[in-house]
């Protein structure tokens, strides 16, 4: 049976130049990259240069980049690190709709007597900067918002907010795993202090993320023991994965125009064929400010763990919400704090397209789609 992948922002595939990049530090190139030896030595240049162009990427300094080994690890850490840098401050600002890596945290701070802001969303999902100015408080010390949403898509407005929360000389980081590769990110212009992204949402391997730094910010680091990642992160270092992640990087650069004029094109028709072609059907977010890969659609009156179902037998791979939500029957926190209505909320389904995604494949799932939902929508008791 065939594979449609439309679950990129789960995960994505492993592009076949990272691997290739990879290969020789899996076998050959094992040296240590702390070694005195010349063999360990071109392992640590190696590692130096894919820090290198993870930093071009962002328009960093390489040494504000620091390896990490997942989105998760790089949120966490920043929470961690902002709290205890800043003791006397006992407040964090955030959303409702942030990924758990930093809702969970968050709610564990609450729970250790901090005080924390969940900024609500309107039914586009779109933040309200009036009730951010006015949550920005003397006692908050870190204000973490996502560059992008990974269940709708939505670009949230982090230059704005950056800079009103300098003002106040409040620390700021953005969740970039969603953002980074898809659409440009220069952190010349974008004064945040830190920002966490993922490799496995921009083809390198599952298992290797990146927290920037900007240089001069008071960083305490979560792992210690060790002097690698300049004494910020210890721990021998995930060489072949870090190789991968700075290949993924140059080619995420190479393509990020692609992402904005081929994928979003591909991703509009889908949408637009699909809502001509089903009636009851709405497409959730921010459709005007929006990642270019990410269609979060609503089905009126149907399952979404259903529609997953009967697309998985056609081969289609989606996702009924985040990756982590699913398995629930529950609609998403982001649906929810959005106010979906009840009946569309649980039949949304998220596509997420990359640059492998192809026209072709676009073709079968508008063609294979609508009677999966005439089907359900024949078998379902709301009618
Ligand atoms: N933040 C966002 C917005 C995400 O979408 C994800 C993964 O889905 C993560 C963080 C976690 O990244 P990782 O899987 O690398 O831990």
């Amino acid at each position: 049976m065939r594979t449609v992948y439309l679950d990129n922002n789960a995960t994505s595939a492993i592009a076949p130049e990272v691997l290739e990049a990879m290969l020789p530090y899996l076998s050959d190139l094992y040296g240590n990259p702390s070694s005195m030896h010349t063999f360990g030595g071109q392992v640590g240049h190696a590692v130096e240069k894919a820090r290198g162009e993870v930093a071009s990427l962002l328009g960093a300094d390489a040494s504000e980049i620091l390896f990490t080994s997942c989105g998760s690890e790089s949120n966490n850490t920043v929470l961690a690190s902002a709290l205890s840098s800043r003791p006397e401050k006992k407040h964090i600002i955030t959303t409702r709709v942030e990924h758990p890596a930093i809702l969970a945290p968050c709610q564990y701070y609450e729970r250790q007597g901090y005080r924390v802001t969940y900024l609500a969303v309107d039914a586009r999902g779109r933040l309200n900067l009036d009730e951010y100015a006015a949550a920005l408080s003397e006692d908050t010390a870190v204000v973490s918002i996502m560059f992008a949403n990974n269940e709708v898509g939505n670009i949230f407005p982090i230059a704005d907010m950056v800079s009103m929360a300098k003002e106040k000389g409040i620390l700021f980081h953005t969740d970039a795993v969603q953002a980074v590769g898809k659409i440009p990110i220069d952190l010349k212009t974008l004064p945040v202090d830190f920002l966490s992204l993922s490799g496995h949402k921009l083809h390198a391997p599952k298992g290797i993320g990146v927290l920037y730094i900007r240089k001069g910010t008071r960083f305490r680091p979560h792992l210690r023991g060790g002097h690698q990642e300049r004494g910020r992160r210890a721990g021998t270092e995930n060489v072949p994965y870090i190789i991968g992640m700075g290949k993924a990087a140059v080619l995420a650069g190479q393509n990020i125009q692609q992402e904005r004029t081929v994928v979003a094109a591909l991703r509009d028709r889908l949408e637009t064929e699909l809502l001509q072609r089903i009636p009851d059907t709405i497409v959730n977010g921010d459709t005007e400010n929006r990642l270019p890969n990410t269609s979060s659609i609503a089905f009126k009156n149907v399952e979404g763990e259903a529609i997953l179902l009967m697309l998985d037998r056609l081969g289609i791979c989606a996702s009924s919400g985040s990756a982590c939500t699913s398995g629930s029957l529950e609609p998403s926190h982001v649906l929810r704090a959005m106010g979906v209505p009840f009946n569309y909320a649980h039949g949304s389904i998220r596509l997420s397209l990359s640059r492998y995604t192809t026209a072709e494949e676009i073709d079968y799932v508008i063609q294979e789609f609508p009677p999966v939902i005439e089907r359900l929508r024949a078998l379902s008791p709301f009618k």
